[in-house]
């Protein structure tokens, strides 16, 4: 295949001199507040609301309370093994089953407990992921203050007060058996292991560290005297403090389930600190501030030839598909290569771009669109009104952050001296 760089007539390069504010004063939690409550100007809600794409890598879907329970293939290889090794002498299948199932439950419950705490604070929650350390919620929106603190201990809660009924049951039925004997699964002592099970969940996840719901309790408690940063710096260095002993002690012991669940915290705290901390730097902030202003189109007569061409002449990876000033999609890398394999060069970049992209209207506070643009080459087209104004994707919104952090710190060195 040959590529021409020089010809791509009908491109056009869209240029803009928007003020970029990523220098300056943090934006105070208040105007955060304000306005993200505020109404979005001239877009439909279908523009606001585009339905978030489910996480990566799950199979399945299983609805509960509206709410969509996906499950991770990770967390399917591990039911798999879970029953695969649970099947011994002493136990039946079906009580191995039936230990696993509610383990499972006792998950989910717990993820529920989040889910409905949540929406007594109008939150609604997107999807339910399950993966093999516990189940994940994803929130619409990040709950502010005391619904933090509600929202995380509620899933622990349930947990706990599954064993406390099981425990109490077991202790009117004075079925108690030494916990040693527990490591040897019977059906006589499923009830047990069950109660045991949720009193281990209750336990690990009050844990105060990123990302356990005790680190999410421990931030909310803090917050009453720190400032927010602060509170997630805490909450995530101990996160990573509680890996690293998790770690050792499973690498002296040869427990390497023990380092596995490490990584998965050790990670999972920087992620959330992270995640954190671009939230509070994007506060307060338009999508308007970092969208990328400079950006070549496709028109919809244009091929797939073209469309090449314009890759790797520029550094774009997403190109928005125009006709005059309308927009009528967006054709992405992937599917850019997908439809050079399946029609070839000569096919119209309209037959496979997605007639979907996401829009953000350019007024949109950028840490209400975070989530959305998490995942890798996630791209939102950023609109006024009608009009095509900017593109976001999440290498521009990181580089904003990055950009946002060092003039901060650089404001704070300034106000030290
Ligand atoms: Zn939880």
């Amino acid at each position: 295949m040959e590529y021409l760089p020089a010809g791509f007539s009908g491109a056009s390069g869209h240029e803009q001199a928007g003020r970029r504010s990523f220098v300056g004063t943090p934006a105070s939690r208040d105007n955060g507040t304000e306005s993200s409550d505020r109404p979005m100007p001239d877009a439909t809600p279908s523009e606001e609301k585009p339905k978030p794409a489910p996480s990566s890598g799950t199979l399945g879907v299983l609805r509960v309370f509206g709410v969509p329970v996906r499950f991770h293939f990770t967390f399917v290889l591990l039911l798999i093994f879970l029953l695969f090794i649970g099947v011994g002498e002493r136990q039946s299948g079906a009580m191995t089953a039936l230990y696993v199932v509610a383990l499972f439950a006792s998950v989910l419950l717990h993820e529920l407990g989040h889910t409905l705490v949540a929406r007594q604070y109008g939150i609604r929650t997107t999807e339910i992921v399950m993966y093999p350390i516990g189940g994940v919620s994803r929130p619409e929106r990040m709950p502010k203050g005391w619904e933090e603190f509600w929202i995380a201990i509620s899933g622990p809660l349930v947990n706990g007060l599954i064993a406390a009924g099981l425990f109490a049951w077991l202790a009117t039925q004075h079925q108690f058996v030494p916990v040693e004997l527990l490591r040897d699964p019977t059906d006589a002592n499923l009830a047990q292991r069950i109660a045991t099970g949720n009193f281990l969940l209750f336990v690990f996840n009050l844990l105060p560290a990123y990302p356990m719901d005790g680190g999410r309790v421990l931030r909310s408690v803090l917050m009453l005297f720190k400032p927010e940063e602060q509170a997630t710096r805490v909450a995530a260095g101990a996160g990573q403090i509680l890996a690293t002993m998790l770690g050792l002690y499973g690498l002296l012991y040869s427990n390497f389930i023990m380092v596995f669940v490490a990584m998965f915290i050790y990670i999972g705290a920087s992620q959330e600190g992270a995640a954190m901390r671009g939230r509070l730097l994007t506060t307060g902030v338009p999508v308007r501030a970092a969208m990328i202003t400079d950006f070549r189109t496709l028109t919809h007569g244009q091929s797939i030839r073209d469309a090449g061409n314009l890759l790797l002449a520029t550094s774009q990876h997403d190109f928005p598909v125009v006709h005059g000033d309308q927009v009528l999609g967006l054709l992405t890398r992937a599917a850019l290569v997908r439809a050079m394999l399946t029609d070839g060069p000569d096919a119209y970049v309209a037959s496979a771009m997605d007639r979907a992209p996401r829009r953000v209207s350019a007024d949109t506070p950028l840490s209400d669109v975070l989530q959305d643009l998490s995942g890798p080459r996630a791209c939102a087209l950023a609109m006024d009104g009608d009009r095509l104004v900017g593109l976001l994707t999440s290498e521009n919104v990181s580089s904003f952050i990055l950009l946002r952090q060092v003039a901060m710190q650089q404001q704070a060195r300034a106000q030290a001296r």
